[in-house]
């Protein structure tokens, strides 16, 4: 089985041979490694040059993942608390999302096709990753609210998220969304890197930075248990979603 790991903000290469992958959205750079016996292909999310969530190529993103083969990604990305619960430096695995962005999330513009969101996460591979990184630190599940960005959510913002979600992100959708309508498994593992506006004095990007950096080789073993945990029969049914929503 061929496994895509898409890296968030700290995670910009790993090791393995670079290889180009054309797309209808651009040339896509991906880091090729073999692990436990599977074929990995690690792909930056903001690339090289770092854009910011709002300007990250999603789509090549995916369609390069589809292109080559890869059937489950393990996503990662950092997140702000917005509850006392859920502590800087601990890990957070979204069972579901709000998607308060403005960007387009679909794959399919001539055909009616409407993927079922009722889980969004493959069950399977969510459970190997909460199991892993339980066995490494602190985490928690929860509700996963993406916003626009790139500014940081004001304090009524935060007010207003909290009700309804437990750590705010920018970078979970369309991503999750595409993946469905590819019909690859996949699954998100978040650094909590500070809590949300109002919830701590300020926000500084450096203390965020500081906490990812620190938590890098957590995130390498929580991903490397889980490469070799997968299981190659895939019975989650994230593969026919796409089909599945056809009308
Ligand atoms: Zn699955």
């Amino acid at each position: 089985m061929k496994i895509g790991i898409i890296g968030g903000t700290g995670f910009y290469e790993m090791k393995g041979e670079e290889i180009e992958i054309e797309t209808k959205h651009g040339k896509i750079l991906a880091y090729y490694f073999e692990k436990h016996d599977r074929e990995i292909f690690f792909i930056s999310r903001h690339g090289r040059e770092h854009v910011p969530a709002h300007a990250v190529n999603y789509y090549g993103n995916m369609e390069a993942m589809k292109k080559i083969g890869v059937e489950a990604i393990i996503a990662t990305s950092t997140v702000g608390s917005m509850r006392k619960e859920i502590k800087v430096g601990s890990f957070f695995i979204p069972y579901d999302f709000i998607d308060f962005t403005k960007r387009k999330s679909t794959f399919y513009d001539d055909v009616a096709i409407h993927v079922d969101m009722t889980f969004p996460f493959c069950p399977v591979i969510r459970k190997i990753l909460i199991e892993n990184s339980l066995k490494i630190g602190e985490t928690k599940e929860g509700i996963y609210a993406v916003t626009e960005g790139p500014r940081l959510e004001t304090k009524a913002e935060i007010n207003m998220l909290r009700n309804f979600a437990h750590a705010v992100g920018m970078t979970l959708s369309p991503e999750v969304v595409l993946a469905k309508e590819a019909g690859i498994c996949y699954a998100s593992l978040c650094i909590v890197s500070n809590y949300a506006s109002g919830m701590q004095e300020k926000l500084d990007a450096q203390e965020i930075k500081k906490v990812y950096e620190e938590k890098r080789e957590d995130v390498m073993k929580i991903i490397d248990e889980t490469i070799s945990k997968i299981p190659e029969s895939r019975e989650c049914g994230c593969k026919n979603a796409p089909e599945s929503g056809k009308l």
